[in-house]
Order: C-alpha cells, then sequence, then structure tokens
C-alpha cells in the first residue's frame, strides 16, 4: 500500500498588478450594474414560479428555467445531476387559537415547521407550558410538561450585531424541540418564529425527530413573534388557558430532483475548478427571493460576467444551483460525493446564502496560508465598500466539500433584515433591491477572477514510504 499525503502550495504570482486587477474588477462590477441579467432571472423564479419546495412542481420548474437560462449563456456545459429528495407537504393552511375562556378565542399566525407531523384531524386543543429553551424541559420534568403543548419562547438575541448569530442561539428550540418535549409527554410544541421583528409572519424552517419512534413523534408549529407575545402575556395573567391548532402536514416518498450544474472550462488548467452556488429549493411559505433566488441569480451572474467582459478563466468556473438545502442537504452531499469519486480538485467553493442585501465581504473557512493571500486582495474591493474579509462560516451547501485544501467561502451581505424575511410568507421579490443583488454578484465575480489568475496549487503528491 502506498501513502499519500496531500501537499498544498499557494503561490501568490509575483508579477501580478493591482491595476491590471483593479481593471477587470471595474468592468465586472460597471457591467454588473448597467447591464444586469440577474435580477430578471430572480423575477422569473419568484413571480412567474414561486416558492420551490424540493419535490414541488415549482422546484421542477425552476430546474428546467436555470438550465434553460444557463444554455442561453454560450457555456461549454451545461447539465443535470441527479438527486433523490425528502417530498414534505403542507396540505391545507394551519389554524390556531388562543382560547381565554369558552368561547373567548383569539386567532393566531401559525405555520407548521418543515418535515412535522400532522395533528390529529380535529387538531389539539391542550394546556400550554412556556419554556425559554430546550434546557428548561429538565428543570419543569414531566410533571408539568405532560398533555400540555410546550411553547418555546426564547427569541433571537437583539444585541448580536451578526444576526446569523442570534439565529444560531436559538433555532435548536425549532430544530429539536418536537424531540425533545416529546420525552415528557407533551402534545406538541409551539416555537416563537425566528425574526428578530415583531409582526405577524410565522416563519417556518426545518425540523427534525431524528431516530424518534413514528409513534413518539408530536406535531411542531412556529407562531409569529406578535402571537409569541401575546400567547406568554395571556399566560402570565391565567396560566390556563387553552392553546387550539390543526395542521395536515405530511412526509412523502423520496423523489428524483436535480442539482442544475453549467461551466465555462478552464483554459490552462481545466482539471482546476472554482465553484460559485446557492440553493435552488426554497420554503413555500413566500417565494424564496432572498432565500435562495437570490444567491442562485447572482451565482449566474459570475459566469455571465466572465463572458461579456470577455475575461477567459484559466481555471473551469462551474455554477451548481443546489436541491433541498432546506430539509436535507441532499443536493450538496450528492455533489461532493461524485466530486470525490471522480477525483475533481477544487480550489474554491463559493456558496450565497444570507440574502441579496447590500454585500459587505466575504467570510472563508480555509488555511492560514490562503487567507494571507486572499488578505492582500482586500484593497481592491475597497472602492466597493465590500472589504470584510474574515474567517467563518461559509455555506450550507458547499460545506460538504470541506477537505484540507479547498478554499470555502461566503458572500456575507449585511444581515440586519434578513431574519424579517427569512422561511416566511414576506421573503418575496419586491424585497430585493436590483442594485444590492449586482454588487454581490459583481463581488463575488471578483473574487472567482482573482482565484482563477493568482492561485496556484498542486496536490496529491505521492511519497516514497
Ligand atoms: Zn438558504
Amino acid at each position: 500500500m502506498r501513502n499519500y499525503f496531500i501537499l498544498l502550495v499557494l503561490v501568490a504570482t509575483t508579477a501580478w498588478s493591482q491595476k491590471g486587477d483593479a481593471e477587470q474588477i471595474k468592468a465586472i462590477f460597471d457591467t454588473s450594474l448597467s447591464d444586469a441579467k440577474g435580477y430578471d432571472w430572480l423575477n422569473h423564479l419568484s413571480n412567474q414560479i414561486g416558492g420551490r419546495l424540493s419535490g414541488s412542481v415549482q422546484a421542477e420548474q425552476a430546474i428546467e428555467y436555470t438550465k434553460e437560462q444557463l444554455e442561453t449563456l454560450g457555456l461549454d456545459r451545461v447539465w443535470l445531476q441527479e438527486v433523490k429528495v425528502p417530498k414534505w407537504v403542507r396540505g391545507t393552511p394551519e389554524f390556531a387559537y388562543i382560547e381565554t375562556s369558552p368561547g373567548f378565542t383569539n386567532n393566531v399566525p401559525i405555520t407548521a415547521l418543515g418535515g412535522s407531523i400532522a395533528t390529529p384531524a380535529a387538531g389539539i386543543k391542550a394546556n400550554v407550558v412556556e419554556v425559554q429553551g430546550i434546557e428548561d424541559l429538565e428543570k419543569l420534568g414531566r410533571a408539568k410538561i405532560e398533555g400540555k403543548l410546550v411553547f418555546f419562547n426564547k427569541p433571537m438575541d437583539p444585541t448580536l450585531i451578526n444576526t446569523f448569530a442570534a439565529y444560531s442561539g436559538c433555532v435548536n428550540q425549532r430544530y429539536a424541540g418536537a424531540k425533545e418535549a416529546a420525552a415528557y409527554g407533551a402534545l406538541g410544541i409551539i416555537v416563537r418564529s425566528m425574526n428578530l421583528r415583531l409582526d405577524d409572519f410565522p416563519h417556518t424552517g426545518a425540523m427534525s425527530y431524528g431516530d424518534q419512534d413514528l409513534k413518539e413523534r408530536i406535531p411542531a408549529a412556529a407562531i409569529s413573534t406578535n402571537a409569541a407575545e401575546l400567547l406568554s402575556t395571556t399566560l402570565k395573567l391565567n396560566p390556563n388557558i387553552l392553546f387550539y391548532f390543526k395542521q395536515n402536514c405530511r412526509q412523502l416518498l423520496d423523489v428524483t430532483s436535480y442539482n442544475v450544474i453549467g461551466e465555462i472550462k478552464g483554459s490552462t488548467y481545466p482539471d482546476q475548478v472554482i465553484l460559485v452556488g446557492g440553493h435552488l429549493d426554497s420554503w413555500d411559505l413566500g417565494d424564496g427571493s432572498h432565500d435562495d433566488g437570490a444567491g442562485c441569480v447572482q451565482s449566474m451572474e459570475v459566469l455571465r460576467l466572465f463572458k461579456k467582459t470577455g475575461y477567459k478563466p484559466k481555471k473551469t468556473i462551474r455554477v451548481v444551483l443546489f436541491m433541498n438545502e432546506e430539509n436535507g442537504l441532499r443536493g450538496g452531499k450528492v455533489y461532493a460525493e461524485n466530486a470525490l469519486k471522480s477525483g475533481e480538485n477544487h480550489l474554491l467553493a463559493l456558496e450565497s446564502d444570507a440574502g441579496g442585501f447590500t454585500p459587505r465581504g466575504f467570510s472563508f473557512d480555509c488555511s492560514d496560508k490562503q487567507f494571507e493571500q486572499i488578505l492582500s486582495w482586500k484593497p481592491l474591493f475597497e472602492p466597493y465598500y465590500i472589504h470584510l474579509f474574515e474567517k467563518g462560516f461559509s455555506g450550507p451547501d458547499i460545506g460538504p466539500l470541506k477537505n484540507n485544501r479547498t478554499a470555502l467561502a461566503g458572500l456575507r451581505p449585511d444581515s440586519q433584515r434578513y431574519f424579517d424575511h427569512h422561511h416566511a410568507e414576506n421573503d418575496t421579490f419586491e424585497h430585493v433591491n436590483k442594485r444590492e443583488l449586482q454588487l454581490g454578484a459583481a463581488a463575488m465575480a471578483s473574487l472567482v477572477f482573482l482565484f482563477d489568475k493568482h492561485v496556484t496549487e498542486a496536490v496529491a503528491k505521492p511519497t516514497g514510504k
């Protein structure tokens, strides 16, 4: 058996001039802002197709549409990669109310969480116990939870400037709350929407029962932040009030779907791949404009901007529109498995999945040596105010590609308004600003251009051992 070790060498081309780079980057930004296409693509995805839940007719339409559009760009290759995806359907709209005394009710906006089971056909009406997180369940114990609905009301922390950190701080109550509460005999769970604003939109999102037995599973739903405030206040006045909800969503068998892929073959190093991508699926309540139609069209724009500005990449530039990020990540997993099998060498994978808002910069999951070179490009982004370069999370769909040589990166737009829309009915096209969207596409194309021009890599050197 021979041993191999991976040797990674990043060499900054010494003779490069920042001036030439600055000119190409300016051409990219000028084209993106004056001759935009991404915004039109997003308009179609959002307003002609709509929410694109995995396995839905809309998801299939989005695959067809984006493939067709990529084919108009004169790429070297456009293809579909088969992915089996879970198919969860919402069924008829959910319904809920707070009952303060017999006959006195307040309806509240509610949505089933993705992956949840239905309530019994007649719904569930029960007393409510409020908690601030999963850790509270143990403190309360079975005696105070059994036969009730658990109301997870931990809000996102408003003091955190990075709203994704606030999201991470409480999303486990949505994701794992049902499984945990069922262990204490709860009948169902109600979660405060992951939203920093007080409004009437319930926000859905993935939840999981893990390996929990089918008959032990309980239904899970989210109510709007205003409804969460109302429920909490009402409970303080009278802990004996009842909450009613009804939903008839279900999980069907997996179906066949696809990642949509297109590429420009590299002129000098066709075997070295630079990937840009977003996820084509979305939740079904809105039209998935910010999450993640924006990331998809920005990624498509990267290739179009190269064509438009006449830049011929040395390495292969590939766009991947991943399927099923929201409730399974199957597209990202299948892509990475195939890349590994075929021995493809990914130099960079860049994802946009944080909304189509004003770009601030990028976060990088890469080696210190790679980051050192990336930091040297920061001045090139200063004219566009997109020069926040930090180490950190890249993107969900490219996560499975992680190894010790591929640099992973994520576009980092301003995050202040993202969770006003995330997974809710108001994630719609009119909330995306054309210039902000196109600036993000140009920033991505610029980073890809710099990687293409200046990063070289040697891999998989056999050792004599
Ligand atoms: Zn997303």
